[in-house]
């Protein structure tokens, strides 16, 4: 192999830890995310795998200063580690990033593609910035290394990469929905998207529905042969939700090009909430929450401010749950958790007005001295407070309109099954995990009946039910956890490569 390069590439958006500027210095310091999907990504370099992590990091060539492509990310964990960073203006950060993925893609990839803006200046600064990601990775890797590409904002990575780089096995992973042809075909540069990604060796999805749509859009671009399918069934529902699906494509081949593809929902490390629960300040948090919600039954909804997430039809059921149920009056609270969205946009700050107002409507129709129906909270809490309400609630209600996966559904599973709780997890059908946590109770956002009724059953289902499903899914979150992910995802690319050697 190339002396001194990397056998593992990962390509990220973000840095391994988080830069910023204070007072004209850069500094970093290690990212505080909930989630473990950078650690895990991290940990493939503990041993003696040569790695390089690609990302982005603002420069001003304007300013002068010499930008420096490798720095040392971990020395004493990741010794064979370094980031190599691809310089960017603030401007292309913007425009690549914060605009056009979301003014752009994520409409488009969440099926709400009416929504969607779609500027051809915008896809040529995209074009630009994943070239540089394609040429800085083909620099960093060793003859025949993986590089391992992560999600839509680099979709053209592999078109600029596989050029330069014919050796290389190229791995995707899909963090976000994917949707169905009829909705990805809007997209101006789809055949563009697809033809990059059909330079890839291996690509993975959360839930086999999004791995399939993905099939039928390629079908739309290029004649697909099937290879190989399999049923989804035991691991995935297959029926009885939006996103179930009983058979998916393995392998298929396309212009003579062999790719695999699976279904790999992300995981939690669950050793990291276990940890959290146990911190002292977690407890104190649990017992000050005990105690200003006792005697009261709690509904709890966390989740980013977006459209996509399904607050404002929440919100509506949560009305009518209580003008059918007037008994619930003084015994049950909504608490939501509302993270701001990154970005000042003008569809942000609509649906934000649009909550509040309902908030506001419902408190003020329903509300008793010491009581109220919705309490809202738009900011985002740390880790270790989130744990203390997901212990408190008695019903978990995760009503997105469509997501990709949904980690909160996790958490609260986690949270639960590690403390031995009983709560209900009344989870939205469209969502990712609905496929892959059967214990849930699924509900249709779209259908304002259905989400009054589903909440209802949530806050009257029987002591052992509840007990069982908690059981049920949270061998589930424990069993299928991040590491497991991690692990599962590269051993699946590298059986692929196999595969489609021998396919030529
Ligand atoms: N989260 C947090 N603080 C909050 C609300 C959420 O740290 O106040 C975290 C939460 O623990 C979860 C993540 O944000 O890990 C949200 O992930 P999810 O997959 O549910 O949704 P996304 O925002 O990625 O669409």
């Amino acid at each position: 192999s190339i002396k001194g390069k990397a056998d593992l590439v990962m390509v990220y958006h973000r840095l391994p830890y988080e830069e910023a500027v204070e007072d004209g210095q850069l500094v970093r310091r290690p990212h505080t995310s909930p989630n473990g999907i950078l650690p895990t990504l991290m940990s493939f370099f503990g041993g003696e795998q040569r790695g390089s992590w690609v990302a982005w990091s603002i420069h001003d060539p304007r300013q002068g200063r010499v930008f420096e492509v490798h720095t040392k990310v971990d020395d004493e964990r990741y010794p064979n580690l370094v980031a190599a960073r691809v310089a960017l203006t603030k401007e292309q950060v913007d425009v690549f990033y914060k605009r056009f993925s979301k003014e752009a893609f994520w409409p488009t990839l969440h099926t709400f593609w009416e929504r969607a803006i779609f500027r051809e200046d915008d896809w040529t600064v995209f074009l630009k910035v994943n070239r540089l990601f394609a040429e800085r990775t083909a620099s960093e890797a060793a003859e025949g290394a993986v590089v391992w590409l992560h999600d839509y904002n680099l979709w053209m990575v592999p078109a600029f990469l596989r050029p330069l780089r014919p050796d290389l096995t190229i791995a995707f992973f899909h963090h976000t929905y994917f949707p169905s042809a009829d909705v990805f075909n809007v997209l101006p540069w789809r055949r563009q998207i697809i033809g990059s990604l059909l330079q890839c060796d291996y690509i993975g999805f959360h839930i086999p529905r999004q791995s399939e749509n993905f099939v039928d859009v390629v079908r739309g671009v290029a004649p697909v042969e099937v290879l190989e399918t399999q049923g989804c069934a035991p691991r995935f529902l297959t029926y009885g939700c939006a996103v179930g699906l009983d058979n998916m494509t393995r392998t298929m081949a396309v212009h003579g090009r062999h790719i695999g593809l699976g279904a790999h929902p992300v995981g939690l490390d669950v050793g990291r909430v276990a940890s959290v629960i146990d911190e002292p300040e977690c407890q104190a948090q649990m017992q000050e929450l005990r105690e200003q919600l006792k005697g009261l039954r709690v509904v709890l909804s966390v989740e980013r401010l977006d459209y996509t997430k399904g607050i404002l039809a929440k919100l509506l059921a949560f009305e009518a749950l209580l003008d059918a149920h007037p008994e619930l009056i003084g015994k049950v609270s909504l608490l939501t958790i509302c993270v701001p969205a990154a970005r000042e946009m003008t569809i942000y700050e609509t649906l934000l007005a649009q909550i509040e107002q309902a908030v506001g409507r419902i408190n003020g129709r329903f509300s008793r001295v010491g009581w109220s129906p919705v309490q809202f909270f738009y900011r985002a809490f740390p880790f270790r407070d989130l744990i203390a309400y997901y212990l408190m609630a008695d019903v978990m209600w995760i009503t997105p309109l469509r997501d990709g996966l949904n980690l909160v559904a996790k958490e609260y599973v986690a949270t639960q099954g590690l403390c031995e709780g009983r709560g209900v997890l009344v989870l939205s059908e469209f969502a990712g995990a609905a496929a892959e946590l059967h214990g849930a109770l699924l509900t249709n956002p779209h259908d304002p009946h259905d989400m009054r009724d589903t909440l209802y059953l949530g806050l009257t289902l029987g002591r052992a039910e509840r007990e069982a499903r908690v059981r049920e899914m949270f061998g589930v979150v424990q069993h299928n956890d991040i590491k497991r992910w991690g692990d599962e995802f590269l051993q699946a690319v590298k059986d692929s490569r196999r595969e489609g050697e021998a396919f030529l």
